[in-house]
């Protein structure tokens, strides 16, 4: 049996350190999980619990490379998020297990066409054209949780233009890692090379061509991007 066309390149991630590299399966993301920003875009984060959409792996920027400003949008908004990449998964993963799974760590820009995301919300349509677009996911290269433990606490910004736009700590987060792999464990079947973007802090706001964006998370890594 022979493929009719070469199929689609896998989307690999490097990891620090390690000739080793990490195969991308699905991305899934964390809505509103610092309330600070759920209170920011008009929700209230006591009555709203966290919710997930996801990207598609190619949609991932990897390191080094520049975003380039996407089309039909004249909003596109950063929003920095630490990434947290499994190595193994399944159903129904209780929370008490959960932290097993985890592979290890990184910083990515979870990037959103917030003009189309906005109208796309006002019509109760689906996320994909403000969210799961080309580049949309400008990700670090990956760090393993035996080189740098399990980070539940530490600072979360970006700058854009070395000016301090979002600013956060992951202690702030509103469902824990072991909370947000069990709840999607129980809608979805995970698997290993699944990568979860685990939510934004408040501060998101616009880029335009030129910019430069640089995100951090303490202990983790960082990540400069430019907007082309
Ligand atoms: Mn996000």
């Amino acid at each position: 049996m022979s493929f009719i066309f070469p199929p689609q390149p896998q989307t690999i991630l490097p990891i620090r350190g390690k000739d080793e590299v990490f195969p991308v399966n699905r991305v899934y993301c964390v809505g509103r999980n610092y309330a600070a920003h759920a209170i920011e875009m008009g929700h209230d984060p006591d009555k709203e619990p966290p919710f997930f959409f996801q990207k598609n792996p190619d949609n991932i920027l990897l390191p080094g490379n520049d975003f380039p400003y996407p089309s039909m949008t004249e909003d596109v908004h950063h929003e920095i998020e630490m990434v947290v990449a499994l190595k193994s998964g399944g159903d129904n993963i209780a929370v008490a297990d959960a932290m097993e799974c985890v592979y290890g760590y990184g910083v990515s820009l979870d990037m959103t066409r917030r003009d189309l995301q906005g109208e796309m919300k006002k019509l109760g349509r689906p996320w994909e054209i403000g969210k799961a677009f080309e580049h949309s996911a400008p990700c670090s290269e990956l760090v393993s949780a035996e080189d740098i433990g399990h980070p539940t606490q530490g600072a979360v910004w970006l700058k854009t233009n070395g000016e301090l736009r979002q600013e956060g700590d992951l202690n702030q987060l509103i469902w824990k890692i072991p909370e947000m792999i069990s709840y999607l464990s129980d809608l979805f079947t995970l698997h290993s090379g699944d990568i979860i973007l685990s939510g934004t802090p408040s501060g998101v706001g616009p880029v335009q061509k030129g910019d430069q964006m640089h995100g951090y998370v303490e202990g983790v890594g960082e990540l400069k991007v430019n907007v082309t």
